[in-house]
């Protein structure tokens, strides 16, 4: 059998999606929606991830804008989709997808046509849908109205009636069509380009579409709230798993150092002795980490008889481990810290010290804890001679 052809629309940026998504934490790993992470995974991944369960989809080919394409086929590499087809979208999304069309195989007698933005879709709810558009020139997955709708007199805001909504569907993707009845409707339906969806071309130039309905949900992520209600039922469905780790580190302090707790320094006549910069609270950070990975110790992955980490800042090696996790398929979701030193205060600094590690975790400051107590005099610690670090990390899979 003929496989279908799948084209995935990835256009339309998102400079205030993007600034609304950084205030709250998020990750975007390009400027275009469809590039914000999703429980860790960019949104289009997930499309993609969803869309390589149907077996029916011989090959994929991808519509970004020019400037996207780089890193489009670094994330896609990435992420284990190094055979999708990328190409150069045009101005509209019906140019971009005409662009991708071309691409498509001549062989492939139907092409489905999804937005990269809707990673919910459910791979069942794509296999029923190409079924269902048997016998029409095309077909699309659409959810009834559940809303009463109101239609107004243009011009005013006064109701002229009551629509009767039985007969109304709000059309989603992915849009099925008969691959050569599509580019013929490209060619014959004017103004294709301004066309929001493929059925609209297909109904113009007379085709027959079907409607196909669905029990799952398939948002369209358009701004942050979108991606903040998805990413709440993804995480829902998955039941993700997460695990804990603790760490504990202790440095003694010496004259003539440079106090640095939680990538911040700290005004004082003391600092940690140490092969690094002696940042005994990212130690722990990191040592929690590690734990909850499964990842050994710090000790392993940066020797203190290594030249290379002599005075190295401790955020950097941190760093180094988040990436070490997350290509496991592990990301923090919350860290929780106990700093014991005697002097000084550290009032002053424990909100410095929460959004620097915050910012080293990829979390949101809410997400973490920094917490500082004496030793009341007593140990090592009390008498002022070492400063001693605990924290907690929560990992998520991704
Ligand atoms: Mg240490």
């Amino acid at each position: 059998m003929l496989k279908v052809s799948l084209i995935v629309a990835g256009g339309g940026s998102g400079q205030r999606f993007r600034k609304a998504l950084k205030a709250r934490g998020g990750r975007m790993a390009a400027p275009t929606k469809i590039f914000a992470e999703l429980a860790g995974k960019p949104v289009l991944i997930r499309s993609l991830d969803a869309m390589r369960k149907v077996s029916e989809i011989g090959e994929i080919v991808l519509a970004v804008p020019k400037d996207q394409i780089r890193i489009s086929r670094m994330l896609l590499k990435k992420h284990g989709h190094g055979g999708v087809k990328i190409v150069a979208g045009g101005k509209t999304r019906a140019l971009s997808v005409l662009q991708a069309l071309k691409r498509t195989a001549g062989s492939a007698r139907s092409v489905l046509v999804h937005d990269g933005a809707r990673p919910l879709i459910d791979p069942e709810a794509v296999r029923k849908l190409i079924r269902g558009a048997q016998g029409a020139d095309g077909a699309i997955l659409a959810s009834p109205l559940t809303g009463t709708v109101k239609q107004i007199r243009p011009g005013s805001m006064e109701i002229e009636k009551t629509v009767d909504r039985r007969f109304l569907f709000s059309a989603e993707t992915p849009q099925l069509a008969n691959r050569s009845f599509l580019l013929r409707a490209y060619k014959t339906v004017a103004d294709a380009e301004l066309a929001t969806d493929e059925s609209s071309l297909l109904e113009a130039a007379g085709g027959r579409v079907k409607v196909v309905t669905h029990e799952g949900w398939n948002p369209k992520i358009t701004d942050y709230k979108d991606l903040e209600l998805a990413e709440a039922y993804w995480t829902r469905g998955q039941g993700a798993e997460t695990r804990t780790g603790f760490g504990r580190d202790i440095h003694r302090l010496s004259e003539g150092r440079r106090l640095i707790l939680g990538g911040t320094v700290i005004a004082h006549d003391k600092g940690c002795l140490g092969h690094s910069d002696g940042d005994a609270l990212l130690h722990a950070v990191t040592d929690a980490l590690l734990g909850a990975a499964g990842m050994g110790d710090i000790g392993e992955w940066y020797s203190d008889k290594d030249p290379k980490f002599k005075n190295a800042d401790s955020s950097k090696l941190l760093l180094g481990i988040v990436k070490q996790a997350a290509l496991r398929g592990w990301r923090p979701v919350h860290a929780d810290t106990v700093i014991h030193l005697e002097k000084p205060k550290l009032s002053p600094f424990k909100a410095a010290i929460r959004a620097k590690i915050a910012g080293l975790l990829g979390l949101p400051v809410e997400a973490v804890s920094v917490k500082a107590k004496t030793m009341e005099g007593l140990g090592p610690v009390g008498e002022g001679l070492a400063v001693s670090c605990d924290a907690l990390v929560t990992l998520q899979r991704i």
